[in-house]
């Protein structure tokens, strides 16, 4: 069959190529004009731990909302940007916003900046860091940079050399997406790091899949064994909240708590109890 459609397969496979292509290049377009009109947003999402039952920090999310595109996701647009020149710059207005945002905080609780793959290879992370620091006269302790475990595994001796740098300038490095990129407990240990943050793809479907349950019960114990702080990405239900409770990790970033809220909403935030 696959030899008698031979000229419909192609087609498909070209129109779906030229398709993927040109939403690509309509994104990279339209980012680009996003940045120079400056219609980029910065949201927050709360931090929490529910056994203090108080917010212990943010994650600063980019948010774009197009003219022509309407809303599109950063994990849609920043892969794209990571091909082009444009993630750098995205990368600084990100960095600058969010450092800008803790200097203005009456609460000082530590604002998490997620590090593109392309800014983590230059390795000028932490000399731009340490520059908008001095800026902004922040305490580099409510700075904390996350980072891939999939970033880190790329070139493990260069992302320890990195880390030591960032560690130097006083900032917190937890490492992100825990548990998707294969890090072995070795390298875990030389890896001077503040945090592991469970990935969300291991939270959602707690308490229902068994081996989500297993993964994530061990990620916490190994953390409290390595000497880490702990938190889980993506909690949405109270069963997972008590999981957690369960394991002793009361560290959440999740929509039980709160969504990514734009930046007043975030200021004026606080912990209520759920039940
Ligand atoms: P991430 O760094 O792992 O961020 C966490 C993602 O999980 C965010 O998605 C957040 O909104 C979402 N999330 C948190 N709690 C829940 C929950 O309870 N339920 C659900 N369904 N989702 C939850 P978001 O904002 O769409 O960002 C997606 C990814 O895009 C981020 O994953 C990060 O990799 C990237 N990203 C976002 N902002 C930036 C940025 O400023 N710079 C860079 N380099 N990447 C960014
Ligand atoms: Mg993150
Ligand atoms: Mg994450
Ligand atoms: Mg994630």
């Amino acid at each position: 069959e696959a030899k008698n459609n031979g000229k419909n397969t192609f087609n498909f496979f070209t129109q779906e190529l030229n398709d993927t292509v040109k939403e690509r290049l309509d994104i990279e377009l339209a980012l680009t004009k996003a940045l120079s009109q400056d219609k980029l947003e910065l949201y927050y999402q709360p931090k929490v731990d529910f056994h203090k039952q108080q917010l212990v920090g943010y994650e600063a999310l980019l948010r774009w909302m197009d003219d022509d595109l309407g809303f599109v996701s950063p994990a849609k647009f920043i892969p794209i940007a990571e091909q082009s020149h444009l993630i750098l710059e995205i990368s600084d207005w990100v960095m600058e916003n969010a450092i800008k945002f803790v200097s203005s905080l009456d609460n000082k609780v530590p604002v998490s900046i997620n590090i593109s793959a392309r800014q983590f290879e230059s390795g000028t992370c932490s000399e731009t860091i340490e520059l908008l620091i001095k800026k902004y006269n922040v305490d580099p302790n409510l700075v904390e940079l996350e980072i891939t475990e999939s970033y880190l595994m790329a070139d493990v001796e260069d992302a320890i050399l990195q880390l030591h740098e960032m560690k130097q300038i006083g900032v917190q490095i937890s490492i992100d997406d825990f548990g998707t990129g294969y890090s072995s407990l070795s390298y875990l240990k030389r890896f001077p790091v503040n945090t592991l943050k469970i990935d969300r793809s291991f939270i959602q479907d707690i308490p229902h899949d068994v081996n989500d349950v297993e993964i994530t019960g061990a990620i916490i114990a190994m953390a409290k064994k390595l000497g880490l702080e702990v938190i889980a990405e993506g909690a949405e239900t109270k069963e997972q909240i008590d999981f957690l409770q369960l394991n002793e990790c009361y560290l959440v970033q999740g929509y039980f708590y709160s969504k990514p809220l734009p930046e007043h909403a975030a200021r004026q935030w606080q912990f209520t109890n759920l039940k």
